[in-house]
């Protein structure tokens, strides 16, 4: 089991308060949904309070700001994490959650990870299913949409002083999202400059706390005044890729010796452990018909793909964007095209349209939850 708390908290102690009809919010025209503006009716609250035994009972009440004393741990220490999984209405009619399960295992990793109490994810799943029931009618009717889900964890003791937090609150939202990048699936061009960095050995990079998130605005700020889409981030001397933006990223290309390989970089810490990378993995590894590795790339391993033209794609995976094509990247002042775009059959189109196919239910699969 991935959480180590004596007592977690139970679906079947859920009480439920449901808004009432004037408190019920107008849907919103999917076409023009921007991410992460507009959010559902309702949210799920769990404390957990030390003193009090630890977690307490799950609720479901209308959607409401949340009151902080002004000392509370997260508003100081960044003392929080929180996870992004979507649900789909699928060709069926019905709702499907991609892969939560491993959700759950990266959330208490990272609860691990801030101090903060871990619990039994097949709960949470359990109860956010609960919560999806009751707002199903957000869940858009169309497959360029879907509903993400962001459960949070948060210290929340008022008191000052550098400690863990003994009393904190998981909280879900929901909020209804289309494409993550305005143009749709358009392909996105990246800056790479090797004096930033977003993780490093011994840090937590890869865990998804808010404390990584921060810090990386004014690099896209950066990248954004350059004419550029999204941030290549490297690490070490020799400039090593590790992600894009928010997302793991993978280069398909051409070896040496003539195969054709898949590649990502390995989790060695530097990494948030991707439930779309892993997919990709796994549905790559069963395709079968290309080496599939993980290992590191440099940019000096790019520059010399490309001069040989055996570089073929290079995208980013995430659950927002699902995949992200690449077309270039700018490092130390030099533009270097990546032909992404410019192939009848790309990769990167095969995995989107196998995951989609599963997220919106035209085939049956293990990896997506029918609610
Ligand atoms: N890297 C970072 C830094 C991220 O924030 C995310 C989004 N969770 C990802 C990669 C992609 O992870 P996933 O496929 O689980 O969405």
């Amino acid at each position: 089991r991935d959480y180590d708390s004596e007592y977690s908290f139970k679906y079947t102690d859920l009480s439920t308060t449901l808004a009432e009809p004037s408190q019920l919010r107008m849907k919103p025209d999917v076409a023009d949904l921007k991410f992460g503006h507009i959010f559902t009716d309702h949210m799920l609250k769990i404390f957990y309070h030390k003193a009090l035994g630890g977690w307490q009972k799950p609720e479901i009440i209308p959607f409401e700001n949340i009151s902080l004393h002004p000392a509370a741990k997260v508003l100081h220490y960044a003392i929080e994490l929180f996870e992004g999984m979507k649900a789909y209405r699928g060709v069926d009619g019905r709702i499907r959650v991609f892969r939560p399960d491993l959700n759950m295992q990266r959330m208490n990793l990272s609860a691990k990870g801030s101090g903060l109490p871990t619990f039994d994810g097949m709960e949470l799943i359990k109860t956010i299913n609960k919560l999806l029931t009751i707002d199903q009618e957000w869940v858009p009717h169309s497959e360029a949409s879907s509903l993400y889900i962001r459960p949070t964890l948060i210290g929340i003791d008022g008191t000052l002083g550098v400690s863990q937090s003994e009393s904190a609150l998981l909280y879900t939202i929901l909020c209804p999202v289309g494409a993550y990048f305005s143009g749709g699936n358009e392909s996105v061009s990246l800056l790479a400059d090797p004096s930033y960095t977003r993780a490093w050995p011994g840090g937590c990079g890869d865990r998804k706390m808010g404390s990584n998130y921060g810090p990386t605005i004014r690099v896209q700020k950066q990248a954004t005044s350059q004419g550029k889409q999204q941030v290549l981030w490297l690490y070490g001397d020799d400039h090593q890729l590790t992600e894009v933006g928010t997302m793991n990223i993978f280069a398909f290309y051409v070896a040496e010796n003539g195969k054709k390989v898949l590649a990502t970089p390995p989790l060695n810490g530097l990494i948030l452990p991707g439930v779309t990378r892993h997919s990709i993995l796994q549905l790559a590894q069963e395709w079968n018909e290309f080496e599939v590795v993980e290992r590191i790339l440099t940019m000096q391993d790019v520059i010399k793909m490309q001069k040989e033209n055996r570089l073929l794609e290079l995208f980013g995976s995430g659950t927002a964007c699902i995949v992200s094509p690449i077309h270039s990247v700018d490092y130390m002042g030099t533009e270097i095209p990546i032909p992404t775009m410019e192939h009848a059959k790309p990769v990167f189109r095969r995995i989107l349209d196998r995951l989609t196919a599963i997220q919106y239910g035209h085939v049956e699969h293990p990896w997506a939850h029918i609610i």
